[in-house]
């Protein structure tokens, strides 16, 4: 029989690479969401094969999948800041009690459990570039705290399976990563910028525009996170692709790739937004002999290509989740 893996966030951006990189690998697929931000388009080419099972439910509750699991690769969780101010408490929820029903489902299974974790527990780093090493500077109470609270307590419970149960974990410390399948509408920099091109729309920079961030094509990505699954380090690792742009810049690169003729404008800086972000990926190139290979200019046109198929109606919807009462706690 072959190899079987959970994948939390199935239909989600992420979640859905996964489903695919597993897929095509031989594994036996089951994939998890309640689709509070993902979508079942991501993977209804999926459907029809045998390998490939879905379970619609919210992984904050008690998680049953029944048989045998070899891997656990838990992407669930709002991953924009958009998603994450509009359902706080969902997003605390699924770091906290997510998480806590995982591990106790790979302790279960006898599984190796891998957690999509995040630059954001950085903070608004003070040393730079970031390497696993720093601890970070995280506010609390921020309106992104629920976000990077919910990552940190997620790692740290990671960390406490794994050296009281012994069970064998992963820790991805992801760093923005962009590509097909990234929701027009969800408010990060990348589809916002692309839609805002293709709308005839001018460009918003939030701030001065002087931020940094270093952008990761989702291919490199699933690849790090693939061979992290399967190497034997148990303590995080940064996946990400260290070349640094300002926001600025970037909004120039996306106005020359995009061929429009808007403008830049500038936009209040959203309270705590990080300053400076650049992944140090010593430790992926030693352990994992992964570096990303896909440049900006080259990921950036299949993004492009990408949203240029969606509909007139797609690209004129600015948001389309009904986040109601229900989601709210
Ligand atoms: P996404 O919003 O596209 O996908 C998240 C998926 O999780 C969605 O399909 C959503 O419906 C599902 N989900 C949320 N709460 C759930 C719950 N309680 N039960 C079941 N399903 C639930 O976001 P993404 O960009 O694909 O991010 C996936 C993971 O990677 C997240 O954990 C995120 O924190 C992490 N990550 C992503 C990035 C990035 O740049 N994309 C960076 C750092 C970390
Ligand atoms: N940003 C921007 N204009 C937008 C959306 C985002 O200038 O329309 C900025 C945002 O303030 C941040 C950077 O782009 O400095 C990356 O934002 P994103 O939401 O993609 O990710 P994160 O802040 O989590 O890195």
């Amino acid at each position: 029989m072959g190899k079987r893996v959970l994948i939390t966030g199935a239909a989600g951006f992420l979640g859905s690479h996964l489903c695919d990189r597993f897929i095509k690998e031989g594994y036996e697929v089951i994939g998890m969401d309640n689709l509070i931000t993902g979508d079942l388009k991501n993977i209804e080419h999926l459907f029809r094969l045998e390998r490939f099972d879905f379970y619609h439910h919210d992984v904050t509750r008690f998680v049953h999948v029944p048989g045998k699991l070899d891997y656990i690769l838990h992407f669930a969780s709002p991953a924009s800041p958009i998603d994450y101010l509009k359902i706080p408490i969902q997003t605390l929820k699924v770091g906290a009690l997510g998480v806590h029903n995982l591990l106790g489902l790979a302790k279960e299974k006898g599984a190796r459990i891998l957690i999509a974790s995040t630059s954001e527990v950085y903070g608004d780093p003070l040393v730079h570039p970031q390497s696993e090493s720093y601890f970070g500077n995280v506010n609390t109470i921020s309106p992104r705290g629920v976000y990077d609270e919910a990552k940190r307590f997620q790692e740290s419970m990671t960390m406490a399976y794994h050296r009281f149960h012994g069970l064998e974990t992963r820790i991805a410390r992801i760093f923005n990563t962009y590509g097909p399948r990234m929701r027009l509408n969800d408010g990060r920099v990348i589809p916002a910028f692309m839609g805002q091109a293709l709308r005839g729309e001018n460009l918003t920079v939030f701030g001065d525009g002087t931020q940094t961030r270093s952008f990761c094509y989702v291919d490199d990505q699933i690849e790090g996170i693939y061979r992290l699954l399967l190497s034997d380090y148990s303590l995080p690792v940064n996946i990400g692709n260290p070349e640094e742009i300002t926001i600025k810049e970037f909004a120039e690169e996306i106005l020359g790739l995009t061929g429009a003729e808007q403008k830049i404008v500038y936009k209040p800086l959203p309270e705590d937004d990080p300053l400076q972000r650049q992944p140090d990926i010593t430790k992926a190139r030693e352990i994992l002999g992964w570096e990303p290979r896909v440049g900006r200019a080259e990921g950036m046109r299949k993004t492009f290509d990408y949203f240029k198929t969606l509909s007139e109606e797609e690209l004129k919807k600015k948001e389309h989740r009904d986040f109601s009462t229900r989601n709210r706690r």
